[in-house]
């Protein structure tokens, strides 16, 4: 009935709690989850994960924090999606949230490290998973200028825990993507994006967890699991006047869509 799409279940925060967490998601009638790569080191454990679940699927890719980890080529890349339950490229993309000192010329870096996923996602045909954070500008930029044209297949995917402007989720939207909003969304100060959130189209939005971070309310400070993603749904379909259920059986379907409706292994 709800999918997380987007969890970080091989964190250790979570990983030793699998058969826990399992239970937990069957009892909140989340069936599937889709489980989120953040280096290539870890790569292994989260495929490993989505193989011996048939309700888990992975992603592959390095997240923009990420330093001093293997720096992925789009080869590296294009040859894990080609792995069985491999469905997304990411999480990958900008974040100048902590330039520590940095200027924005510093963090060239980064995005030449999206530019290689948004590459590989263009020539493996795997959607994007895009995280963004105060940097929006430079990330929408990025996919208009590589995302697109030239013989390859557009990219497409989902800006994951979306906390930007009604104007950037246009954009977003604009350019074939989806918006997965997160827990934050039931945050007392979060009345700007619950705006956002009434303005999405419901068949182009998902929802997540993120765990184990950013725990929706009641729940909030603790730490988060695929379990709770109920929460950000029932927080949808009270914005937008709707049942639970309707919102659960939308971003269910738009998931499969965007990422599982091709994946026969
Ligand atoms: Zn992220
Ligand atoms: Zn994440």
């Amino acid at each position: 009935m709800f999918v997380d799409s987007h969890c970080h279940l091989t964190f250790p925060e979570l990983a030793q709690d699998l058969p826990a967490i399992r239970q937990a998601m069957a009892q909140a009638g989340v069936d599937r989850a889709l489980c989120i790569c953040t280096t290539l080191e870890e790569f292994a454990k989260v495929h490993a994960l989505a193989m011996a679940h048939d309700n888990f699927w992975c992603s592959v890719g390095v997240h923009p924090d990420n330093e001093g980890v293997s720096e992925p080529g789009v080869d590296d890349l294009v040859a894990r999606a080609a792995l069985p339950r491999v469905v997304a490229i990411g999480e990958t993309g900008l974040d100048y949230y902590r330039l520590e000192g940095r200027s924005l010329a510093d963090m060239q870096w980064q995005r030449d490290r999206f530019a290689v996923h948004i590459q590989a996602a263009r020539q493996s045909g795997k959607p994007l998973v895009i995280h963004t954070r105060s940097a929006s500008g430079d990330t929408l930029d990025m996919l208009r200028a590589l995302g697109q044209g030239g013989a390859l297949p557009a990219a497409t995917g989902v800006f994951h825990c979306f906390t930007e402007t009604r104007e950037v989720a246009r954009a977003a939207l604009d350019l074939g993507f989806f918006i997965s909003f997160s827990g934050i969304l039931t945050f007392k100060s979060a009345a700007e994006l619950r705006e956002v959130a009434r303005f999405v189209p419901l068949d182009r939005m998902l929802i997540e967890t993120d765990s184990p971070y950013l725990a929706p309310v009641p729940y909030r400070g603790k730490t988060n699991n695929p379990s709770y993603v109920p929460h950000v749904a029932r927080q949808i379909a009270e914005l937008r006047g709707l049942d639970v259920a309707q919102v659960g059986e939308a971003t269910s379907r738009n998931f499969e869509q965007l990422f599982t409706g091709t994946c026969t292994a």
